[in-house]
């Protein structure tokens, strides 16, 4: 484990991002349960621990950067939608223990996971695990526009997504979508959607991984909240992603 922990604490530090003794020991913790629990349930298809540091802990950091330095202190609420096995949310989790977490995950055996890990953790009191969908939650009261940022990682287009986690958002609050290298084209698609759920695009930061010689091109979608998101949306499960808005 000494050498995982080197590993991360050096590539932390590579993205800008100082890691101490606790949280180096949460995410090696974090690591074994993830690798453990992986073994019964399909969780990730990434089972390498070195690639898990980077694909998942490191880049799951990187969501930091969209945050601008303003409001990175007035930063508290944050939920993560479609979260799986906890990315981005509990590295952000673990880095900042300041931060009120919700994860949102559809898929039950994840939800068991996320919730396992974060008491594991310590995290019970300022962490919260709904099994739902994007759809039903942002049309809760108890949620909708009460987060100061949502972000998500891996879980559709940015036009759906932006129906997904907009409506989460408070006035003045980001929305970070974690992208992969080719945002060009879905970009264009989202523009409507957007501006239709009261979003702005902020800027774009393209970032990169390194894995063993290899440089993976990644980038940050960062939304502002501008305006209240009309009550039509999001709307019912499946239409979302039929009839993406145009
Ligand atoms: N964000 C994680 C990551 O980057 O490792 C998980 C990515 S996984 C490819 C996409 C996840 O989003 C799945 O676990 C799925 O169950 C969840 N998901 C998809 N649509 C959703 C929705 N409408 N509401 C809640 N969760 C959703």
């Amino acid at each position: 484990m000494d050498g995982l922990a080197t590993s991360l604490q050096k590539r932390a530090k590579q993205a800008g991002i100082e890691l101490d003794k606790d949280q180096i020991g949460k995410f090696l913790l974090f690591l074994q349960e993830l690798q453990e629990w992986n073994r019964k349930v399909n969780l990730t298809a990434i089972n390498d621990d070195e690639e898990i540091l980077v694909k998942h802990f490191i880049d799951s950091l990187f969501c930091l950067l969209g945050v601008p330095s303003k409001i990175y202190q007035k930063i508290r609420k944050i939920i993560d939608i479609g979260s799986g096995a906890g990315f981005p949310g509990i590295p952000l989790k673990i880095y900042q223990p300041r931060f009120e977490l919700t994860l949102l995950e559809a898929t039950r055996k994840k939800v068991e996971f996320i919730r396992y890990i974060s008491g594991k953790l310590g995290f019970e009191r300022s962490l919260e695990v709904i099994h739902g969908r994007a759809e039903e939650y942002g049309r809760n009261g108890e949620y909708r526009e009460k987060y100061d940022l949502a972000v998500s990682r891996a879980v559709s287009n940015l036009a759906i997504l932006a129906e997904y986690c907009l409506p989460f958002v408070k006035i003045g609050g980001i929305f970070i979508s974690q992208k992969g290298r080719e945002i060009k084209g879905e970009l264009q698609k989202a523009g409507k959607a957007i501006e239709v759920l009261g979003g702005r695009i902020n800027k774009i930061i393209p970032y990169k991984l390194s894995l063993r010689g290899e440089e993976l091109e990644r980038n940050l979608v960062v939304m502002d909240k501008v305006e209240k998101t009309p009550e039509d949306y999001p709307r019912r499960t499946g239409v979302v992603v039929k009839r993406p808005i145009r």
